[in-house]
């Protein structure tokens, strides 16, 4: 009998991303930017993960840890099995191909006085994707299979608008038959109705290709459509991970519910529960103790200003918070 459940693609164990802060005093003991701070989780193939939470959390540092532009300070980013952290230039060039990455300002990664198609024919060059003889035909599929026409090939950036550049972002990663790719905030920057298309076009072309999706986003209701499973990060840590289902009908930890709240409802006959958090993100410099998010959480005490709340499972389901309290549906 086959096995459906989804395979891990890719894990992360314990991964730590600090970055040191320039001193400002001759003596002053070293400081670091704790942007990531010892997280772990996997990705299953063919499934979406979305990374969600405040600007400063986390979530991008993750992403770029992923696609080895930044040296983990700790910890292993494993891809089938590989620790990409570890992986010398060479070795990394290999499997360049395999994650590839679309950004937020489609405009800012594009090369502007490069049309298309030599955008095109440099990436599959560098990855060794195909005979030169058969990369016409493959750069008018992924036209195709982007929604742009073929003459768009001969174009330069700047001819096209925000969404047209997204899709050549994408026709760009797909170009080299990624596994998997990392949306950094990949639609923050498009109008909705745009930002509609470009993900019905990602959900298409992952049923096509079997792709696997890292998506990082500041927008739950974005996330909504496009998640299979959604992992909330506040100050470098994970708070709450869980089914995207699950996540927003039985979300357990202050944090994400009140990220949820703030979603607005088109429905008035809909109540939600509004939960305020107060103040801003504290510095991911010297992080509060504890609970990193005791500072803002209207439900800390003594024990949460103490003791770090594990990640740990909740219910049946596979459900992970990090909160001492989750059990006890304080927050309901
Ligand atoms: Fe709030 Fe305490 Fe739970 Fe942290 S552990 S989220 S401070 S109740």
């Amino acid at each position: 009998m086959e096995n459906n459940e989804p395979k891990t693609l890719l894990e992360v164990k314990q991964l730590k991303q600090y970055f040191p802060v320039k001193k400002e005093k001759l003596f002053e003991a070293k400081k670091y930017v704790k942007a990531v701070d010892d997280i772990s989780f996997t990705l299953e193939k063919g499934t979406t993960l979305s990374i969600v939470g405040e600007s400063g959390c986390g979530k991008s540092t993750t992403g770029r840890a992923i696609l080895r532009l930044d040296e983990p300070t700790e910890g292993e980013v494993l891809y089938q099995n590989v620790d990409l952290a570890r992986l010398s230039k060479k070795e990394l060039k290999k499997v360049r191909g395999d994650i590839q990455v679309i950004f937020q300002d489609p405009f800012a990664s594009l090369n502007p006085r490069q049309t298309i198609r030599s955008m095109l024919n440099e990436a599959m060059e560098i990855q060794q994707v195909l005979d030169k003889s058969k990369r016409e035909d493959r750069m008018l599929e992924l036209m195709s299979l982007v929604g742009l026409p073929a003459d768009a090939l001969e174009r330069l950036p700047h001819e096209f608008s925000g969404g047209q550049r997204q899709r050549i972002g994408i026709a760009r990663a797909l170009s080299v038959n990624p596994k998997i790719i990392v949306c950094d905030e990949a639609v923050s920057a498009l109008d909705v109705s745009i930002q509609a298309q470009i993900l019905n076009l990602l959900k298409k072309l992952q049923r096509k290709f079997g792709l696997t999706y890292l998506f990082i986003s500041h927008d739950l209701s974005v996330v909504r459509h496009i998640s299979d499973r959604v992992m909330v990060m506040y100050l470098g840590k994970i708070v709450e991970i869980a089914e995207k289902q699950d996540l927003f009908d039985n979300p357990q930890h202050p944090y994400t519910k009140a990220l949820l709240s703030a979603i607005p409802i088109p429905d008035l006959d809909v109540k939600r529960e509004k939960i305020q958090i107060k103040g801003d993100v504290p510095s991911p410099i010297d992080p509060p103790s504890g609970c990193r998010f005791h500072t803002r959480c209207p439900f800390a005490d003594d024990h949460c200003k103490n003791v770090e709340p594990e990640l740990r499972k909740v219910g049946e389901t596979n459900h992970m918070v990090s909160c001492h309290y989750a059990e006890k549906m304080l927050f309901n």
